[in-house]
């Protein structure tokens, strides 16, 4: 069976909905990264670390919402907690570039007030996407890169660690595998690990936030799509909030996580439609990955063309949390 072929029957496997909000109400989804996750790829103790990390970071995330927290707060929470968790490919646990680094991405945008915030390549920050949201409410900026913003972090006070702090011995066997194969850079078959949230809470804002370590074996300076605004990430009230994850250049193309926003906003698409039609654009061009994506209902879409996807959602409704495409 072609690739494309492929893609397309896992896309229509995945597009599993969460609970639907009612107005006043608040709803989170989030994401550890999509890739190629067939079931017994992962051992069954993975499988339930994986969800457990998972549920650590909706657990964050909904304590912020059920209090009557802001939809900025909540996602930011979630992607920390996942930030921590040496599993997912953020802040600890981050993959390396091609030197032996960590170099990391993240982005984060407010739906009420268009308002985005975004760091790549920094390296001394333990929480990026707090170094995201400073960029956001503390600069007049929307992006900064690498030594300055290492160096905004660092005047912002925000929590600093040693560059090794990020590695891990899993990372490191991974550029090690990828440097024995010298492999692309933009390998198929690598296992993103990319986190984010979106949420939308009881005043009924949305908010985004992806946060990354990028790719394995990446180089010269190499950004992705998580920390663009409109690629990987994006919000606006009353129409949807996005976080994407998958390979990054062609979610960059194909301006992704605004796309799906502006067919809600102006082609009159659904959730669905929209982020499915989005996925079929990356898919078509080679690009392969998925998207948390989420209404102005607080509904909530998965869809991706990869075979996996970690992924949870929650309402006040309840929780729960998946990986593989068919898995609703
Ligand atoms: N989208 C990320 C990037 O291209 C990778 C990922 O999702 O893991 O940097």
């Amino acid at each position: 069976m072609s690739k494309s072929v492929l893609l397309a029957a896992s896309l229509a496997a995945s597009l599993a909905a969460a609970p639907a909000a009612i107005a006043g109400d608040w709803s989170l989804a989030i994401h550890g990264g999509a890739g190629v996750i067939n079931r017994g790829d992962l051992s069954p103790e993975k499988d339930k670390a994986y969800r457990a990390g998972l549920d650590d970071a909706l657990k964050a995330g909904s304590a912020v919402l059920e209090k009557g927290g802001s939809s900025l707060d909540a996602v930011e929470a979630a992607v920390k907690v996942l930030e921590d968790n040496p599993l997912f490919n953020a802040g600890k646990g981050a993959v390396f570039t091609a030197d032996g680094k960590n170099e990391l991405d993240a982005s984060i945008m407010d739906g009420a007030t268009l308002k985005a915030g975004a760091v790549a390549g920094v390296t001394r920050t333990k929480h990026p996407i707090s170094l995201a949201r400073a960029v956001m409410e503390k600069s007049p900026h929307v992006m900064l890169a690498r030594e300055g913003a290492d160096a905004f972090s660092l005047a912002q006070g925000l929590e600093q660690v040693d560059p090794s702090y990020f590695r891990t011995e899993e990372r490191w066997k991974q550029l090690e595998a990828w440097r024995a194969k010298q492999k692309a850079a933009l390998d198929p078959t690598h296992l993103y690990g990319t986190v984010g949230a979106v949420a939308i809470d009881a005043k009924g804002h949305l908010a985004a936030a992806t946060s990354t370590g990028g790719m394995t074996g990446k180089k010269w300076g190499r950004v992705g799509d998580s920390p663009i605004i409109g690629a990987g990430t994006y919000a606006q009230d009353g129409v949807c909030a996005v976080s994407a994850t998958g390979s990054g250049e062609y979610f960059i193309r194909t301006s992704a996580a605004h796309q799906v926003c502006a067919r809600i906003a102006f082609a009159g698409q659904d959730l669905k439609t929209a982020g499915e039609a989005t996925i079929k654009a990356i898919g078509d061009i080679g690009g392969d990955g998925g998207m948390i994506t989420m209404n102005a209902k607080g509904e909530a879409a998965f869809p991706m063309n990869s075979s996996g996807m970690y992924r949870g959602w929650a309402s006040a409704k309840g929780k729960g949390t998946a990986i593989y495409a068919d898995e609703k």
